[in-house]
């Protein structure tokens, strides 16, 4: 039965750039940029001493070996964003050779490493980190962006089967397009008003600002509960699963140092619930993320992974990738 113990999943939105463009410049985090590697390493090393599961939900841009694959394997139907700002295609004219003369924009090696590793799932965060409910876009268009992905992943005989929608941006007339062409499981947001609004590009600048200073704040204290998810119930509409996500793992903040041992309290606290009471609880950041204060953020990682291993022992809760927790969940419908 799925729900006879817990269930831990962790995604990682593995980007590089491409998740951010129009927002920063590679110069204005190019420490957090840089140091991906570095952090990708760690992160398999520390879950493999831990026995943790790793789902990188991973952009099909950096699958390509070099700028010709990458065109290559571009859809001719690019999304036809409102905002010109979004487009990455845009970028292609910016961008270098290959991953040697341009870190930031190709990640053939990383993905090469994480299916080497063999521990873990390449999932999708899309073909070109697409944003599912922005003006000006089509399903259509979703549609070539994803068989983009999956075509480029044949280069590493990976079948993706789980997605993560760039910045959580959920369109649901898409789910049954992500269904048809072989993916099972998606993650979705909180079940919490203050984690939705983000997805409706219309809403007003004041009350995302408001809403942000709120997920802020429940970082530390809990305001809108542990949100951990009865697989039992969980949704599955257009015979695609959703693994929501319980919490994002903020990275080491040290102005608000103090307040960094509150962060993994809440987060541990929501994980022995999950295990005592047979729930899901499923953490996810960006590799980036970890880039700068790199001791300090693996620190918090292996204290939370410390604590799945003592969970593991006394309640059977169980790390999963999205897939394999999905195909359990299948399963057992
Ligand atoms: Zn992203």
């Amino acid at each position: 039965m799925i729900n006879d113990n817990g269930h831990f999943v962790i995604s990682l939105d593995l980007e590089l750039h491409w998740g951010f463009f129009e927002l920063k410049t590679v110069e204005q985090y190019q420490e957090n940029l840089i140091n991906t590697r570095k952090v990708i390493q760690r992160l398999l090393d520390l879950s493999n001493a831990y026995n943790v599961k790793l789902t990188f939900a991973t952009v099909g841009f950096l699958f390509a070996k070099n700028k010709d694959e990458l065109i290559a394997f571009s859809p001719k139907e690019k999304p036809n964003y409102t905002k010109k700002e979004l487009n990455p295609y845009a970028l292609f004219n910016e961008i270098g050779f290959n991953e040697d003369d341009d870190p930031y924009h190709f990640g053939h090696s990383i993905v090469k490493k994480i299916v080497e590793d063999k521990n873990h799932e390449v999932g999708t965060h899309t073909f070109s980190h697409y944003y599912c409910t922005e003006t000006g876009q089509t399903k259509a268009q979703f549609e070539e962006d994803i068989k983009a992905a999956l075509h480029i992943a044949n280069n590493f005989d990976l079948d993706l089967e789980s997605i993560v929608f760039p910045r959580n941006m959920f369109n649901p007339h898409y789910l049954d397009v992500c269904h048809k062409l072989g993916i099972k499981s998606y993650r979705g947001t909180e079940n919490a008003s203050i984690y939705k609004l983000e997805n409706n590009p219309n809403s007003p600048n004041i009350t995302k600002l408001v809403f942000r200073a709120f997920r802020m704040l429940d970082t530390y204290v809990n305001l809108t509960g542990k949100h951990t998810y009865n697989l039992k119930n969980i949704n599955t509409k257009n015979h695609i699963i959703n693994l929501p996500q319980s919490r994002f793992l903020r990275p080491y903040n040290n102005t608000l140092r103090p307040l960094e041992k509150l962060k993994i309290r809440r987060i541990i606290r929501a994980m022995r619930y999950a295990a005592k009471h047979n729930e899901l609880f499923h953490l996810w950041w960006h590799p980036h993320n970890f880039g700068a204060n790199v001791d300090e953020n693996f620190k918090n990682l292996e204290a939370i992974f410390k604590e799945y291993k003592s969970l593991n022992e006394a309640y059977k809760f169980q790390s999963e990738t999205m897939t394999s927790l999905t195909n359990k969940v299948i399963s057992s419908l």
